[in-house]
């Protein structure tokens, strides 16, 4: 059987190796998975289930039930700042991963560069290249925040140098990229005529520091593609709903690939999308508390373990060097998994620049977190 060059030049996800591991062991404390472990709030529960009940789960329209794009708009814009017209500008989709994927196969032609800063979530260098283009990814270093230095950007811009990916709150790194930092990056996108993607996922998890949405920086609207989902703000990873909101132009676009390859995002999940922005309430502010807690706690136990240098300002991740150890991160993840059942993900999974780090996922309750945190001190005593 004839398999593409495209999906041969593809790797498997480092986490996959790490994920079966972790499968094939009982009793494992996982920090390794990046999705809230709480339950969806139950408003959305109730409205995915009473719409099943009715039967009516035919498409939506392609581009989203209105209802639910005239929700994010009017969120976004109370939360950001940020406009955008609900019947043109703005796309649901299969997640943000969908977002992502559907952007680059309308924004790089074969041979174009993409540009990310690195450690990065998993799956923006693969998503590049399934789109022929070519991934470029930017290292950061702890020293700096991991926040990307602009002038490490500017060095790797070419004449085939398409758009610019950003990720604020970062996945793995919690990094949080300050308001003039991103200035820079847009003065930069404006002098080189780059579009910026803006996946801003974890935009509700900042912790004692300010979202800055990259679309409402002066001029930098009409260049942006604001990504955004119910993945992580309310506990919704397997409803599978996301939005792309940016030029119509580039949104039309988007809705036309969009329409080949998925139709229309799944519609139990659109409904319980609704329900989130519709409560009375905000349906994410308990969980985005819960997981500050969490982040205190383990904030303070990789303090006592000596392994904390740079609080994560943002996420829900903990990002800690484990070089004192002397072992590389996959040897630490795998030892820790193998001893003390552990899990957490090598930093080398999101990119080379990750070596060295392990990430942490604040995805257990504050009880199973304190034994996580606990096993985790034994073993790098041991080590
Ligand atoms: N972007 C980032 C930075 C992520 O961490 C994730 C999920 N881990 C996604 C996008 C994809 O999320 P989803 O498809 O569930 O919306």
């Amino acid at each position: 059987m004839h398999i593409s060059a495209r999906a041969r030049s593809i790797p498997p996800s480092g986490l996959m190796r790490f994920f079966d591991l972790l499968q094939s062991m009982e009793g494992v404390l996982s920090l390794g998975i990046g999705e809230p472990d709480v339950k969806a709030p139950s408003p959305i529960c109730r409205a995915g289930v009473e719409r099943v009940q009715t039967g009516r789960l035919g498409y939506t329209s392609n581009a989203g039930l209105i209802a639910l794009r005239q929700a994010i708009a009017a969120d976004l814009e109370s939360r950001h700042g940020a406009s955008y017209d609900p019947d043109t500008e703005i796309l649901v989709t299969v997640g943000v991963s969908e977002a992502l994927h559907v952007a680059m196969l309308v924004c790089l032609d074969p041979g174009d560069e993409l540009l990310f800063p690195e450690p990065c979530f998993v799956a923006y260098s693969p998503c590049v290249r399934l789109s022929d283009a070519i991934p470029v990814a930017v290292p950061s270093q702890a020293a700096d925040g991991w926040r990307v230095s602009v002038g490490a950007v500017r060095e790797r811009i070419t004449p085939r140098s398409r758009a610019l990916l950003i990720n604020s709150p970062n996945n793995p790194t919690g990094a949080v990229i300050d308001r003039s930092t991103l200035q820079s990056l847009g003065n930069l996108a404006l002098e080189h005529d780059l579009l910026i993607i803006s996946d801003e996922i974890y935009d509700r998890y900042v912790y004692g520091v300010e979202h800055t949405c990259f679309a409402t920086l002066p001029e930098m609207r009409s260049r942006t593609l604001l990504l955004g989902g119910f993945s992580k703000a309310y506990a919704m990873t397997g409803w599978r709903v996301g939005y792309a909101c940016g030029p119509l132009d580039l949104i039309a676009e988007m809705k036309k690939v969009h329409q080949y390859i998925i139709m229309s995002a799944p519609t139990m999940g659109q409904i319980g999308a609704l329900a989130a922005l519709s409560a009375d309430t905000d349906l994410s502010q308990p969980i985005v508390k819960e997981f500050a807690q969490r982040r205190q706690l383990v904030l303070a136990a990789l303090e006592e373990m000596g392994l904390l240098h740079m609080p994560p300002l943002g996420a829900i991740y903990a990002f800690p060097s484990i070089q004192e150890t002397g072992l590389s991160s996959q040897e630490f993840a795998e030892r820790l998994l193998l001893e003390e059942k552990v899990a957490v993900v090598p930093g080398s999974a999101f990119g080379a620049s990750g070596e060295g780090y392990v990430r942490l996922a604040y995805t257990q309750p504050l009880d199973l977190l304190t034994e996580a945190l606990g096993r985790m001190k034994a073993f790098v005593q041991r080590c």
